[in-house]
């Protein structure tokens, strides 16, 4: 961690935050001041510059031209990929995933570039769009409860060599490549199409991305189960919804 106070930066709430994902800043902090964690949240607007020494970077989703406007400030900017050069943590929803991927198909229906710290690629999918509830089992590696969350989207999302597949999905689409794979992590960037927030449905993910920030092994446990119910509802919700 590069400074006394945990750095969360909370990227383009002006551009990337469909589907309450700004929800996700709130899930990190609260899980930090839980720890006793000092936390600064900083929101960073599309046109301001990306601080460099944030610990967690979150991102969210969007719509097409909000994707392409962030995407093409970010590239600009440069500092989200230094951040990452000095071991920040991203993690990023759906159009923020395919920004970091190596391209995507823009609103005008064009490849367009992205920052590459995702070893993916997007395309746009020629069939119905991928749209409810999806259940997943997140990586084992990573330790972490089955993942619930919500996914509306047109883009495909590839994974390359060098990533690995965040989870694989149980129901629901995911990247939509019909490989089963859902989401896609390297180094200490993440991605994923789940909203709902993700983070407020799965808040074990918030504490993965404290644990990379701090580099510990383990957090003091928090006596709270509010999202124990949330879980079990979309859960049910998942399972009951037609294939
Ligand atoms: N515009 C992107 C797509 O449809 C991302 C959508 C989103 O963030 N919900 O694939």
């Amino acid at each position: 961690m590069s400074e006394s106070s945990l750095r969360v930066v909370w990227v383009y709430p002006d551009l990337l935050s469909t589907y309450g994902d700004q929800g996700n800043a709130l899930v990190v902090e609260r899980r930090a001041r839980q720890r006793r964690l000092a936390v600064t949240r900083i929101d960073v607007r599309s046109d301001q510059q990306i601080p460099t020494s944030g610990d967690i970077y979150l991102i969210g989703g969007g719509e097409d031209r909000p994707q392409r406007l962030a995407a093409e400030r970010l590239r600009r900017d440069g500092g989200l990929p230094r951040a990452v050069d000095n071991g920040a943590i991203v993690f990023s929803v759906c159009a923020g995933y395919q920004i970091l991927g190596h391209e995507f198909i823009n609103d005008l229906g064009e490849r367009e570039p992205g920052l590459g710290l995702l070893d993916v690629i997007s395309t746009r999918g020629e069939g119905q769009r991928c749209v409810g509830d999806v259940l997943a089992d997140i990586d084992p590696q990573l330790r972490l409860p089955q993942l619930t969350g919500f996914e509306n989207h047109q883009g495909i999302t590839h994974l390359g060599p060098r990533a690995k597949a965040f989870a694989r999905v149980q129901l629901g689409r995911g990247n939509g490549t019909g490989d089963g794979t859902e989401g896609a992590f390297n180094d200490t960037v993440f991605g994923t199409y789940m909203h709902g927030p993700v983070l407020a449905r799965n808040p074990q993910i918030a504490d993965l991305l404290l644990k990379l920030a701090l580099d510990v092994n383990a957090l003091p446990p928090v006596d709270d189960r509010w999202y124990e119910a949330l879980r079990a509802e979309r859960i049910s919700a998942a399972q009951q919804q037609p294939a």
